[in-house]
């Protein structure tokens, strides 16, 4: 990705190709002039050392990262400098995701893992256990985050939001659609790495900032355009922008916690209550997400249904948090306005 990194990456082959150049001579003039005793015996002690340590490029660090927005936001800092892969396919629902054989496997062999936290990735607990790789590096990207806790906060009171503080720990976890977080992830992520391979330190800095500005540009174009709608209240079927609502002063009133495929009668009762309760400007569904209850239920509330994405799942490319949240903004401004 930079300059630096191509570079050392060229004299890398060129280094490794004169090695191989060395080690084919060697061996074809050992068999040329010992042609009745060409046994590993008569090797010089290079070609046999190079027999038993078989030629690779001296290998990057391997980090595996649990889902979408977490492998966005680390393959956006690693850039060529490590290798990432991501163990919940974009596509799959992360929230009550079964690890496979193959995500075992990975984390056995991986050198760092990074994950959102927050009790989102409730798959990792005996997945990490099984994979038994004791030199596993965890980065918990919401490390220092201070999680909200309430679905539908606007429904609840003071005393049961206190009761509630203690009695769900971990709090809501989609705090990656808050850009301002999203930015304290991006440093947990850069830090982390650069604890589990110091060697690229300054690599993970140069890239980890470049998203950092973008995620500031993003945040100031948010606040620049919801400040003209406070207080806009919107329905979701799936308690993911509690962040995003609480640092644009907007509301989310989630009717559902997570996505699902069917809304109960009850669900639907519910949402049809809030809508008489509060000025409700939007329903919003999900990319992908094509229910029918829900279209009726817009029709009948005489609401538009518009689609936010959470990101927990889209494309592989880091520049897709952008697009996807930018979208979204667009979005919430049309419903609000
Ligand atoms: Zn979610």
């Amino acid at each position: 990705m930079t300059v630096r990194e191509r570079k050392t990456g060229t004299q890398k082959r060129g280094f490794l190709s004169l090695i191989a150049l060395l080690i084919f001579s060697t061996v074809v003039g050992c068999n040329q002039s010992n042609t009745n005793q060409g046994t590993n015996s008569e090797q010089s002690p290079q070609a046999q050392e190079a027999a038993s340590n078989p030629i690779v490029p001296s290998e990057k660090t391997k980090v595996v990262t649990t889902f979408l927005p977490i492998y966005l936001f680390t393959q956006a800092v690693a850039g060529d400098a490590a290798d990432v892969a991501i163990l919940v396919p974009p596509g799959t629902e992360v929230h009550d995701y079964q690890a496979t054989p193959d995500n075992v496997k990975a984390i056995a062999t991986a050198n760092v893992l990074v994950k959102n936290g927050l009790g989102l990735e409730e798959f990792l607990e005996g997945t990490v256990k099984n994979a038994q790789n004791s030199n596993l590096t965890e980065i918990d990207a919401s490390k220092g985050i201070k999680p909200l806790n309430e679905i539908s906060p606007i429904e609840t009171t003071t005393t049961e939001k206190k009761d509630h503080d203690h009695a769900h720990t971990e709090g809501n976890p989609h705090v990656w659609l808050d850009p301002v977080l999203a930015k304290q992830q991006v440093t947990n992520i850069r830090d982390g790495l650069i604890a589990a391979d110091p060697r690229n330190k300054t690599i993970y800095e140069a890239n980890a900032a470049a998203y950092i500005q973008q995620l500031e540009t993003l945040n100031s174009e948010f606040q620049q355009t919801l400040q003209k709608t406070p207080n806009c209240t919107f329905i979701t079927f799936h308690d993911a922008y509690p962040y995003l609502a609480q640092r644009y002063n907007i509301k989310q009133v989630a009717v559902v916690e997570i996505p699902e495929d069917q809304l109960s009668p009850a669900d639907v009762q519910n949402a049809v209550n809030t809508v008489k309760k509060y000025k409700v400007k939007a329903l919003f569904s999900e990319p992908g997400v094509d229910n029918k209850l829900l279209k009726s239920l817009s029709q009948d509330l005489n609401l538009n249904l518009r689609t936010l994405d959470s990101l927990e799942t889209g494309e592989t490319n880091p520049q897709y948090y952008f697009q996807a949240m930018k979208a979204n903004l667009q979005t919430l401004q049309t419903a609000c306005q």
